[in-house]
């Protein structure tokens, strides 16, 4: 038999037991929780594009090799500012998918139609579901020599698109000094597209002084720097 006050006692201990319980689970779950939410903010410091899927496309290659000026060819130099751009996303933690990583075209042996079944495979790899952004990379040629400068086109039918491009081309201005807008594109990749991208032409190859930088590894990796940043500055707004 035991007293009332002595009753009193042994449930106001089996409260302070609980009550200690209780605030030792709770501290354990705060501190999962603080330490999840501090990676989180370490991640997004440090790796600002981590789940982005990225595709470059570098126009060309194979047979194909693009706007040639001398031994100077297209597609060798898209391939190059392609490998520079990989590189900078996926340091900041993007996931990178070239169409092409060497100097071929993606039409099977034999086929009927090399460009058509090339250019819809690249569509294939843009249109992909997990793919948040494609950069179609190219360089221009044109009869006259005195046309000069870097251009990005874009999708009509996508805002996003239109938005995405006028961020690459006012950071293509600063570095070429070029007045061109960005514009819509007629390309068959643009109009078909269910992904968001653009197609960037970096210069004209039939432009002595666009010819001259754009040979340039410094310049290449200008450029390359200017799809970056910009891939950067919109996936860092949205998220
Ligand atoms: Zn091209």
């Amino acid at each position: 038999m035991i007293s009332y006050n002595e009753k009193g006692d042994g449930v106001r201990q089996k409260k302070r037991i609980v009550l200690g319980i209780g605030m030792i689970c709770t501290l354990m779950i705060a501190t999962v929780y603080m330490s999840r939410f501090t990676h989180i903010i370490a991640e997004k410091e440090w790796k600002v594009l981590n789940g982005i899927v990225v595709v470059l496309d570098p126009g060309h290659g194979g047979k194909d090799g693009g706007a040639q000026s001398g031994e100077i060819m297209e597609d060798e130099i898209n391939l190059t500012i392609a490998f520079q751009t990989k590189e900078l996303l996926e340091q900041a933690g993007a996931q990178v998918i070239l169409t092409r990583d060497g100097d071929y075209d993606l039409a099977d042996k034999g086929a009927a139609n090399r460009k058509r079944q090339d250019i819809r495979k690249r569509m294939d790899m843009m249109n992909a579901e997990d793919v948040d952004v494609f950069i179609s990379i190219h360089l221009n040629a044109y009869p006259n020599p005195k046309v000069q400068g870097a251009q990005t086109f874009y999708n009509e039918k996508d805002e996003a698109s239109k938005e995405f491009a006028n961020l690459i081309q006012n950071k293509l201005k600063v570095l070429t000094k070029s007045k061109m807008t960005s514009k819509p594109g007629d390309f068959y990749l643009l109009e078909n597209a269910k992904t968001m991208g653009v197609l960037v032409e970096c210069g004209f190859l039939s432009n002595p002084n666009d010819r001259a930088l754009l040979v340039k590894e410094e310049y290449q990796k200008a450029l390359a720097n200017v799809l970056y940043k910009s891939i950067k500055e919109y996936f860092d707004f949205l998220m």
